[in-house]
Protein backbone atom coordinates (compact mmCIF):
# COMPACT_ATOMS: atom_id res chain seq x y z
CA UNK A 1 0.00 0.00 0.00
CA UNK A 2 0.79 3.75 -0.82
CA UNK A 3 0.98 5.04 2.78
CA UNK A 4 2.08 8.69 1.82
CA UNK A 5 -0.85 8.34 -0.82
CA UNK A 6 -3.24 7.05 1.92
CA UNK A 7 -2.22 9.67 4.81
CA UNK A 8 -2.94 12.36 2.30
CA UNK A 9 -5.90 11.67 1.08
CA UNK A 10 -7.19 11.50 4.70
CA UNK A 11 -5.50 14.71 5.08
CA UNK A 12 -7.70 16.51 2.45
CA UNK A 13 -10.81 14.45 3.95
CA UNK A 14 -10.55 16.10 7.32
CA UNK A 15 -9.46 19.75 6.75
CA UNK A 16 -12.71 20.93 7.30
CA UNK A 17 -12.73 19.44 10.83
CA UNK A 18 -9.28 21.00 11.81
CA UNK A 19 -10.12 23.94 13.86
CA UNK A 20 -13.12 22.72 15.13
CA UNK A 21 -13.59 22.04 18.58
CA UNK A 22 -11.30 23.16 21.67
CA UNK A 23 -8.09 23.23 23.73
CA UNK A 24 -7.59 21.41 27.13
CA UNK A 25 -8.67 24.77 28.94
CA UNK A 26 -8.26 23.22 32.69
CA UNK A 27 -4.59 22.80 31.94
CA UNK A 28 -3.53 26.65 30.99
CA UNK A 29 -0.18 25.78 29.34
CA UNK A 30 -2.25 23.69 27.05
CA UNK A 31 -5.05 26.18 26.53
CA UNK A 32 -2.93 28.55 24.41
CA UNK A 33 -2.30 26.21 21.51
CA UNK A 34 -3.24 27.18 17.91
CA UNK A 35 -5.99 24.68 16.93
CA UNK A 36 -5.10 25.07 13.48
CA UNK A 37 -2.23 21.93 13.62
CA UNK A 38 -3.15 18.74 12.21
CA UNK A 39 -0.38 16.01 11.74
CA UNK A 40 -0.41 12.47 11.07
CA UNK A 41 1.98 9.41 11.13
CA UNK A 42 1.84 5.81 10.50
CA UNK A 43 5.06 3.33 12.02
CA UNK A 44 4.45 0.04 9.87
CA UNK A 45 5.53 -3.28 11.95
CA UNK A 46 9.24 -3.10 9.94
CA UNK A 47 9.86 0.16 11.67
CA UNK A 48 9.80 2.60 8.69
CA UNK A 49 7.39 5.64 9.47
CA UNK A 50 5.51 8.06 6.62
CA UNK A 51 3.81 11.29 7.49
CA UNK A 52 1.91 14.65 6.97
CA UNK A 53 0.84 17.36 8.01
CA UNK A 54 2.58 18.57 11.47
CA UNK A 55 3.60 15.15 12.03
CA UNK A 56 7.02 15.69 13.30
CA UNK A 57 6.01 18.81 15.34
CA UNK A 58 6.14 17.63 19.05
CA UNK A 59 3.21 18.00 21.32
CA UNK A 60 1.84 16.86 24.97
CA UNK A 61 1.15 12.91 24.96
CA UNK A 62 -1.02 14.24 28.34
CA UNK A 63 -3.42 10.20 28.53
CA UNK A 64 -1.73 8.71 25.89
CA UNK A 65 0.85 8.05 28.28
CA UNK A 66 -1.37 5.80 30.33
CA UNK A 67 -1.11 3.44 27.21
CA UNK A 68 2.71 2.73 27.97
CA UNK A 69 2.41 2.80 31.83
CA UNK A 70 0.31 0.04 31.41
CA UNK A 71 2.66 -1.92 29.23
CA UNK A 72 5.39 -1.38 31.46
CA UNK A 73 3.41 -2.36 34.54
CA UNK A 74 2.35 -5.49 32.51
CA UNK A 75 6.08 -6.08 31.53
CA UNK A 76 7.36 -5.79 35.26
CA UNK A 77 4.80 -7.38 37.22
CA UNK A 78 2.36 -9.56 35.24
CA UNK A 79 -1.45 -9.49 35.91
CA UNK A 80 -1.01 -8.53 39.75
CA UNK A 81 -2.39 -4.89 38.63
CA UNK A 82 -5.61 -6.52 38.04
CA UNK A 83 -6.59 -6.82 41.76
CA UNK A 84 -6.24 -2.71 41.94
CA UNK A 85 -7.68 -1.61 38.81
CA UNK A 86 -10.50 -2.93 36.68
CA UNK A 87 -11.03 -3.27 33.00
CA UNK A 88 -14.62 -2.19 32.24
CA UNK A 89 -15.53 1.01 30.25
CA UNK A 90 -16.55 4.08 32.73
CA UNK A 91 -19.16 5.55 30.77
CA UNK A 92 -18.05 8.43 32.70
CA UNK A 93 -15.57 11.40 32.14
CA UNK A 94 -11.88 10.57 32.30
CA UNK A 95 -11.41 12.61 35.49
CA UNK A 96 -14.78 11.34 37.15
CA UNK A 97 -14.84 11.13 41.10
CA UNK A 98 -18.38 9.57 41.27
CA UNK A 99 -17.84 5.62 40.08
CA UNK A 100 -14.68 5.28 42.93
CA UNK A 101 -16.91 5.73 46.21
CA UNK A 102 -19.46 3.24 44.85
CA UNK A 103 -16.89 0.84 43.90
CA UNK A 104 -14.40 0.73 46.96
CA UNK A 105 -11.76 3.42 45.69
CA UNK A 106 -11.05 0.40 42.67
CA UNK A 107 -11.30 2.26 39.34
CA UNK A 108 -12.65 1.32 36.60
CA UNK A 109 -10.24 0.83 34.25
CA UNK A 110 -6.57 1.66 33.66
CA UNK A 111 -7.19 4.73 31.21
CA UNK A 112 -9.31 6.84 33.43
CA UNK A 113 -7.44 9.14 35.65
CA UNK A 114 -7.95 7.24 38.68
CA UNK A 115 -6.49 3.98 37.14
CA UNK A 116 -3.50 5.70 36.07
CA UNK A 117 -3.03 7.28 39.13
CA UNK A 118 -2.77 3.12 40.04
CA UNK A 119 -0.65 2.21 37.77
CA UNK A 120 1.80 5.00 38.51
CA UNK A 121 1.98 4.65 41.49
CA UNK A 122 2.80 0.44 40.97
CA UNK A 123 5.17 1.51 38.58
CA UNK A 124 6.35 3.82 41.28
CA UNK A 125 7.23 1.05 43.68
CA UNK A 126 8.79 -1.10 40.60
CA UNK A 127 11.43 1.36 39.81
CA UNK A 128 11.81 3.60 42.31
CA UNK A 129 11.33 6.42 38.93
CA UNK A 130 7.90 5.92 37.53
CA UNK A 131 8.27 8.63 35.06
CA UNK A 132 11.83 8.70 34.06
CA UNK A 133 11.25 4.90 33.23
CA UNK A 134 8.75 5.69 30.68
CA UNK A 135 10.57 8.62 29.63
CA UNK A 136 13.99 6.15 28.59
CA UNK A 137 11.25 3.82 27.57
CA UNK A 138 9.61 6.29 24.84
CA UNK A 139 13.44 7.49 23.69
CA UNK A 140 14.12 4.34 22.99
CA UNK A 141 11.48 2.78 21.56
CA UNK A 142 10.91 6.20 19.33
CA UNK A 143 14.54 6.70 18.45
CA UNK A 144 14.61 9.77 19.61
CA UNK A 145 16.92 10.95 22.39
CA UNK A 146 15.41 14.73 22.15
CA UNK A 147 11.77 13.25 23.61
CA UNK A 148 11.73 15.10 26.96
CA UNK A 149 9.61 16.32 29.81
CA UNK A 150 7.87 20.12 29.44
CA UNK A 151 8.21 21.28 33.03
CA UNK A 152 5.79 24.39 31.89
CA UNK A 153 2.79 21.78 31.25
CA UNK A 154 3.87 19.47 34.34
CA UNK A 155 3.67 22.33 36.79
CA UNK A 156 0.46 24.25 35.00
CA UNK A 157 -1.02 20.88 35.75
CA UNK A 158 0.15 20.52 39.34
CA UNK A 159 -0.71 24.18 39.93
CA UNK A 160 -4.53 23.21 38.91
CA UNK A 161 -4.14 19.70 39.33
CA UNK A 162 -7.08 19.81 42.66
CA UNK A 163 -9.42 16.79 40.98
CA UNK A 164 -6.49 14.68 40.45
CA UNK A 165 -5.26 14.90 43.75
CA UNK A 166 -8.86 14.45 44.92
CA UNK A 167 -8.86 10.91 42.83
CA UNK A 168 -5.64 9.84 44.44
CA UNK A 169 -6.07 11.42 48.19
CA UNK A 170 -9.55 9.11 47.95
CA UNK A 171 -7.92 6.14 46.68
CA UNK A 172 -5.18 6.36 49.47
CA UNK A 173 -7.87 6.05 52.21
CA UNK A 174 -8.99 2.98 50.22
CA UNK A 175 -5.43 2.33 50.69
CA UNK A 176 -5.32 1.41 46.79
CA UNK A 177 -2.09 3.73 46.83
CA UNK A 178 1.28 2.40 48.22
CA UNK A 179 3.55 5.85 47.61
CA UNK A 180 2.56 9.42 49.24
CA UNK A 181 0.05 11.06 47.34
CA UNK A 182 2.35 13.98 46.01
CA UNK A 183 5.04 11.76 44.84
CA UNK A 184 2.42 9.71 42.61
CA UNK A 185 0.56 13.10 41.65
CA UNK A 186 4.24 14.24 40.68
CA UNK A 187 5.07 11.24 38.42
CA UNK A 188 1.90 11.70 36.71
CA UNK A 189 1.50 15.26 35.69
CA UNK A 190 5.26 14.45 34.36
CA UNK A 191 4.75 11.26 32.29
CA UNK A 192 1.23 13.73 31.21
CA UNK A 193 3.54 16.51 30.41
CA UNK A 194 5.97 14.35 27.85
CA UNK A 195 6.28 16.30 24.71
CA UNK A 196 6.91 13.95 21.59
CA UNK A 197 5.44 14.22 17.73
CA UNK A 198 3.26 12.02 16.00
CA UNK A 199 6.38 9.88 14.44
CA UNK A 200 7.86 9.36 17.36
CA UNK A 201 4.49 8.43 18.93
CA UNK A 202 3.81 6.40 15.95
CA UNK A 203 6.89 4.40 16.45
CA UNK A 204 6.87 4.15 20.28
CA UNK A 205 3.74 2.40 20.34
CA UNK A 206 4.91 -0.05 18.21
CA UNK A 207 4.96 -3.11 19.94
CA UNK A 208 1.25 -3.10 20.34
CA UNK A 209 1.12 -3.80 16.28
CA UNK A 210 4.02 -6.31 16.78
CA UNK A 211 2.75 -8.62 19.08
CA UNK A 212 4.35 -7.26 22.32
CA UNK A 213 8.18 -6.94 20.49
CA UNK A 214 10.22 -3.96 21.11
CA UNK A 215 11.73 -1.86 18.02
CA UNK A 216 14.92 -4.06 18.71
CA UNK A 217 13.24 -6.89 18.24
CA UNK A 218 13.36 -8.49 21.91
CA UNK A 219 10.65 -8.97 23.70
CA UNK A 220 8.75 -6.63 25.64
CA UNK A 221 5.87 -8.46 26.56
CA UNK A 222 4.18 -11.56 25.32
CA UNK A 223 2.18 -11.79 22.62
CA UNK A 224 -1.35 -12.21 24.61
CA UNK A 225 -0.19 -8.91 26.97
CA UNK A 226 0.03 -6.74 23.91
CA UNK A 227 -3.40 -8.33 23.07
CA UNK A 228 -4.92 -7.54 26.18
CA UNK A 229 -3.37 -3.53 26.54
CA UNK A 230 -5.29 -3.08 22.54
CA UNK A 231 -8.34 -4.93 24.01
CA UNK A 232 -8.63 -2.02 26.59
CA UNK A 233 -7.67 0.45 24.37
CA UNK A 234 -10.72 -0.31 22.48
CA UNK A 235 -12.96 -0.31 25.10
CA UNK A 236 -11.75 1.88 27.60
CA UNK A 237 -9.09 4.44 25.49
CA UNK A 238 -11.16 7.08 24.90
CA UNK A 239 -13.54 7.10 28.09
CA UNK A 240 -17.10 7.82 27.58
CA UNK A 241 -16.53 8.28 23.82
CA UNK A 242 -15.23 4.45 23.35
CA UNK A 243 -18.43 3.34 21.81
CA UNK A 244 -18.56 5.97 19.02
CA UNK A 245 -14.78 5.60 18.65
CA UNK A 246 -15.33 1.79 18.32
CA UNK A 247 -18.36 2.39 16.48
CA UNK A 248 -16.27 5.33 13.97
CA UNK A 249 -12.64 4.29 13.80
CA UNK A 250 -13.03 0.34 14.84
CA UNK A 251 -9.63 0.14 16.14
CA UNK A 252 -7.47 -0.16 19.78
CA UNK A 253 -6.78 3.86 20.19
CA UNK A 254 -5.78 6.16 23.20
CA UNK A 255 -6.32 9.77 23.15
CA UNK A 256 -5.00 12.42 25.00
CA UNK A 257 -6.08 16.00 25.98
CA UNK A 258 -3.17 17.41 23.56
CA UNK A 259 -5.34 16.24 20.99
CA UNK A 260 -3.30 13.21 20.24
CA UNK A 261 -4.67 9.94 19.94
CA UNK A 262 -2.38 6.69 18.91
CA UNK A 263 -4.08 3.95 16.87
CA UNK A 264 -2.97 -0.19 16.61
CA UNK A 265 -3.71 -2.08 13.56
CA UNK A 266 -2.55 -5.26 14.88
CA UNK A 267 0.38 -6.92 13.09
CA UNK A 268 0.06 -4.19 10.33
CA UNK A 269 0.73 -0.64 11.82
CA UNK A 270 0.67 2.10 14.82
CA UNK A 271 -1.14 5.30 13.31
CA UNK A 272 -0.73 8.44 15.41
CA UNK A 273 -2.99 11.44 14.39
CA UNK A 274 -2.83 15.22 16.58
CA UNK A 275 -4.95 18.11 16.45
CA UNK A 276 -5.82 19.86 19.27
CA UNK A 277 -9.12 20.76 19.00
CA UNK A 278 -10.91 18.69 21.18
CA UNK A 279 -14.49 17.26 21.01
CA UNK A 280 -16.69 17.00 24.49
CA UNK A 281 -15.24 14.37 26.06
CA UNK A 282 -11.81 14.85 25.54
CA UNK A 283 -10.48 13.48 22.43
CA UNK A 284 -9.54 15.66 19.22
CA UNK A 285 -12.26 16.40 16.57
CA UNK A 286 -9.92 16.05 13.71
CA UNK A 287 -8.04 13.47 14.87
CA UNK A 288 -11.35 11.11 15.35
CA UNK A 289 -12.58 12.43 11.94
CA UNK A 290 -9.37 11.06 10.53
CA UNK A 291 -8.58 7.96 11.66
CA UNK A 292 -12.39 7.30 10.41
CA UNK A 293 -11.23 7.99 7.33
CA UNK A 294 -8.21 6.04 7.24
CA UNK A 295 -9.96 2.34 8.25
CA UNK A 296 -12.58 3.84 6.12
CA UNK A 297 -9.79 3.92 2.63
CA UNK A 298 -7.72 0.61 3.71
CA UNK A 299 -10.40 -1.25 5.15
CA UNK A 300 -8.26 -1.83 8.44
CA UNK A 301 -10.04 -2.44 10.95
CA UNK A 302 -10.19 -4.94 13.56
CA UNK A 303 -13.66 -5.63 12.25
N1 LIG B 1 -3.08 15.10 32.41
C1 LIG B 1 -4.49 15.05 32.09
C2 LIG B 1 -5.32 14.95 33.36
O1 LIG B 1 -4.94 14.31 34.26
C3 LIG B 1 -4.72 13.89 31.20
C4 LIG B 1 -6.15 13.76 30.76
C5 LIG B 1 -6.31 13.29 29.36
O2 LIG B 1 -5.42 13.42 28.52
N2 LIG B 1 -7.49 12.81 29.06
O3 LIG B 1 -6.37 15.52 33.48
Amino acid sequence: MDYQAVLEEVADAVAPQIGRGQAAGYIPALAAVDLGGFGMALADVDGSVTGVGDWQVPFSVQSISKAFGLALVLAQDGENLWGRVGREPSGTPFNSLVQLEYENGIPRNPFINAGALVVTDRLQSLTGDASTTMLDFLRAESGNPQVSFDPAVASSESDHGDRNAALAHFMASYGNLDNPVQTVLDHYFRQCSIAMSCRDLALAGSFLARHGLATDGSRLLPAREAKRINAVMLTCGTYDAAGDFAYRVGLPGKSGVGGGILAVVPGRCTLCVWSPGLDMRGNSVAGVAALDAFTSLTDWSVF
